[in-house]
């Protein structure tokens, strides 16, 4: 902690320029409290870490769940006055007592209340989830920022993220999403722009690095001009990828799909041309893409060609596959929807390949067979038109 109150209930945020020697008469006359436990804690001055307030031993309160390192309270620092240098009103640590949050920093911008969350150690998503909505019912709007040293960067733009940075995905003013870390040794944001899902954990995402004295918080919520449009031939690759890779343990999902696949005479590996891309809304999904949109593919084979269908029969079909956990969802407490809009993007992108109509009344039909690739060559072939001619996210 930076902030802490003397008994006689004066607040000493350790940012506002003390001096050693100052801090250490105060240490001498004064006794220090929590403002949240109200419990007793210590002013460590020892010249090796920042100084900061602890608990006593074993001691802390809900609010604090571990030691906080030096990593997360040089960067807590460095960004509470990047904020007041940009004019910007911020509390450092303030206590909400109608919520029984303390964020790292408050401020007030726009007429608006963010809560900025600077998270390094990983935190249980319950809990995530928790802070996160209680911020949001009070219409504060809280900003995860996570520690640079928690991003895992597995090639220039794939990434592997926690259910916790999956659940920080944020919408974002000009592009689909995006997710923030900050680096208090490097003095850097990275921000991940446009995240795709490939996975649980898997991510396509393009990176946006920038110096902290070099921008501005209106700059990192606003738009962007870095944005370019490779994206697509990225993700040929992830599809050749999905084509290409044995598991030699499959999880249950990769062990439903490929059973699934199998009875139904499918090579799991020559999956359909039209599944397996990215649409608006499809982080809802866990599951691959190319996993939950073949489902759908075959689903739909169970009408024949022209036989109406509807948006809730498609959307029972999933919930089916959801609720026994084979198809798997995620929690985006940023966003209002539901892997319902996802389905409705997806059946929207199998209207643009001219798969399936609409008539006026919204039922659907469809016009054409799954054509499955024959060999991985000829899927990868396929899939590179695909792109080139179908309009899609
Ligand atoms: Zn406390």
């Amino acid at each position: 902690m930076l902030v802490a109150h003397t008994n006689d209930k004066k607040r000493i945020n350790l940012v506002k320029g003390w001096n050693k020697e100052q801090l250490e008469k105060l240490r001498k006359n004064f006794r220090f409290v929590c403002p949240v436990c109200k419990k007793s804690v210590r002013l460590k001055l020892g010249s090796k870490r920042r100084w900061h307030f602890a608990h006593y031993g074993e001691v802390s309160c809900n609010l604090e769940l571990e030691a906080e390192s030096d990593y997360h309270l040089l960067g807590k620092e460095q960004l509470y006055h990047w904020f007041i240098s940009q004019n910007i009103h911020a509390l450092l640590e303030p206590y909400l007592t109608s919520i029984n949050q303390r964020p790292d920093i408050l401020i007030h911008y726009q007429k608006r209340y963010y809560a900025i969350e600077y998270q390094c150690s990983p935190i249980p998503l319950s809990l995530f989830e928790k802070r996160t909505r209680s911020y949001l019912e009070k219409d504060i709007l809280p900003i995860w920022i996570y520690g640079g040293n928690r991003l895992t960067r597995k090639s220039s733009i794939l990434f592997s993220l926690s259910p916790i940075e999956w659940a920080a995905l944020q919408p974002h003013v000009q592009l689909d999403n995006f997710l923030l870390y900050y680096c208090s040794t490097t003095q850097q944001f990275f921000s991940l722009l446009n995240v795709s899902s490939l996975s649980s954990q898997s991510a396509l995402s393009q990176i946006k690095i920038t110096r902290l004295q070099d921008c501005s918080f209106a700059s990192l919520l606003g738009n962007v001009d870095v944005y370019d449009d490779n994206w697509k031939l990225y993700w040929i690759t992830i599809k050749k990828k999905w084509r290409y890779s044995v598991t030699p343990y499959p999880s249950r999902t990769q062990k439903y799909f490929n059973d699934y696949c199998l009875q139904r005479k499918i090579s799991p590996w020559l999956y359909p041309i039209e599944a397996g891309w990215p649409t608006k809304h499809h982080q809802w999904f866990e599951t691959s893409p190319h996993i939950w949109q073949t489902f759908i593919l075959i689903y739909l084979l169970n009408f024949p060609l022209e036989y109406k269908f509807t948006f809730q029969d498609v959307y029972r079909y999933l919930k089916e596959l959801v609720k026994t956990n084979i198809c798997r969802i995620r929690s985006l407490p940023y966003y209002e929807g539901h892997f319902s809009y996802a389905i409705m993007s997806y059946l929207q992108l199998l209207l643009h390949s001219g798969f399936i109509k609409r008539n006026k009344t919204k039922e659907f039909f469809r016009v054409k067979e799954i054509k499955y690739p024959q060999s991985i060559e000829e899927a990868i072939k396929r899939d590179e038109e695909f792109v080139k001619n179908v309009k899609i996210n």
